[in-house]
């Protein structure tokens, strides 16, 4: 028997740019051309995003190619889309030297990702995200994927785009309960990671509530650093990336047992009082803030019960099959304090008794 190894280079480290400002789609696409300078571009957008002005004024006159996700959001998250978009980029004879512009929200950017990263075994894509989710979440970091009839994102593969452009303006457009949940990603954001954009948070949600300019750069500027930085420090999540998850243990479980009919941000706020009730029982404090998310949650007119027609089993029996998971029970990620998630011998997940989970989705539930 012969035997010879085939040395791989490793991947050259990898960068991109965040641009984040108001009013400036119309400029896009010029600096997407100096990006790249070659390649064809194909744009993934959806049924919603296409009926208003952010289409056009991302392309002017120009006629690129596009595919419109029909209908839009998590129904059409799936492989049937993404091989429909291929055929289509397919039949536009897109070579490997074209790039995919995703201009959307999580859902277009997750299967725009996915789509460039296998499209002619990958190829570039440019997130422009236009929801509060993406803009604070699913823009960054190059988790992209598809769901199963099973589960979600059950296809997926991590794609970095070549640039994000986050223009805040294209969430005028967004209806309020869309615009309300998305928000919860920030707070979480500012609960693992900086007390002071939490005060921020509270003193201004007046003015980000009513879309101001200012207050929301400011929070997609945060956003974006403190995602930033976390994905910097551990992009394929082998353990500190796991603090992202905060409130998506029990989160996720009411989410999936809803049949989606709670937003994700709306399912996140519930978990995120069941991560604090956690907190509390196992004497890491936080009363106080427990009261201030309360407070937050309510003026984002988002409801902290879980919904009467989820029962708890199906809220266990969803989490023991939880990504966390070790031994079909999952791991928490806890705050030690505000901006500050526990760690305990190096890990960011922490094994949780099944009594206490228990005990607080039982409050939940009553609440
Ligand atoms: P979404 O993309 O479905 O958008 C919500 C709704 O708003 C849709 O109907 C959409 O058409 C509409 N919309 C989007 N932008 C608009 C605008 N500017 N004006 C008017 N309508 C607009 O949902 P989402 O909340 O943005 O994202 C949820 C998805 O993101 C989920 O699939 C989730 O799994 C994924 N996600 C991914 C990551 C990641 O790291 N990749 C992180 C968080 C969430």
């Amino acid at each position: 028997m012969q035997k010879m190894e085939v040395k791989i280079p490793s991947y050259p480290k990898s960068s991109y740019t965040i641009a984040i400002g108001a009013e400036f789609l119309s400029t896009v696409l010029l600096q997407i051309k100096k990006l790249l300078p070659a390649g064809q571009l194909f744009v993934i957008t959806d049924a919603n995003v296409a009926k208003t002005k952010h289409l056009k004024n991302l392309l002017g006159k120009e006629n690129i190619p596009r595919f419109v996700i029909t209908p839009a959001g998590e129904k059409s998250k799936n492989i049937n889309t993404v091989t429909k978009i291929i055929e289509q980029m397919e039949k536009k004879s897109l070579g490997r030297d074209c790039a995919v512009i995703a201009l959307g929200g999580g859902t277009v950017g997750d299967i725009a990702g996915f789509v460039a990263a296998i499209y002619k075994r990958g190829v570039p894509v440019i997130q422009i995200p236009t929801t509060t989710v993406a803009q604070a979440d699913s823009a960054v970091g190059g988790k992209t994927g598809v769901d199963s009839s099973i589960s979600k994102n059950a296809f997926g593969i991590f794609k970095n785009p070549a640039a994000v452009f986050i223009d805040v303006s294209t969430l005028k457009t967004l209806d309020e309960r869309q615009f309300n949940a998305g928000l919860v990603e920030s707070i979480k954001h500012a609960l693992i990671a900086d007390a002071n954009y939490l005060t921020y948070l509270q003193k201004n949600l007046k003015g980000i509530l009513a879309r101001k300019q200012k207050p929301l750069e400011y929070i997609a500027v945060k956003n974006c650093k403190i995602k930033a930085a976390v994905v910097e420090d551990d992009p394929y999540e082998k353990n500190k990336r796991r603090i992202l998850n905060y409130g998506h243990t029990i989160g996720h479980a009411v989410e999936s047992a809803s049949n989606y009919k709670l937003l994700h941000g709306q399912a996140v706020a519930i978990g995120i009082i069941a991560a604090n009730i956690i907190e509390q029982k196992l004497g890491l404090g936080g009363k106080e803030r427990l009261e201030v998310l309360k407070k937050l949650f309510g003026r984002l007119n988002i409801s902290l019960k879980i919904p009467k027609n989820i029962t708890k089993w199906q809220i266990l029996d969803i989490i023991s099959r939880d990504k966390k998971t070790v031994q079909k029970w999952p791991r928490f990620v806890l705050l030690e304090k505000t901006g500050k998630v526990l760690c305990k011998n190096g890990q960011f997940a922490i094994q949780v008794e099944r009594k206490i989970v228990e005990e607080t989705i039982d409050i939940l539930l009553k609440k």
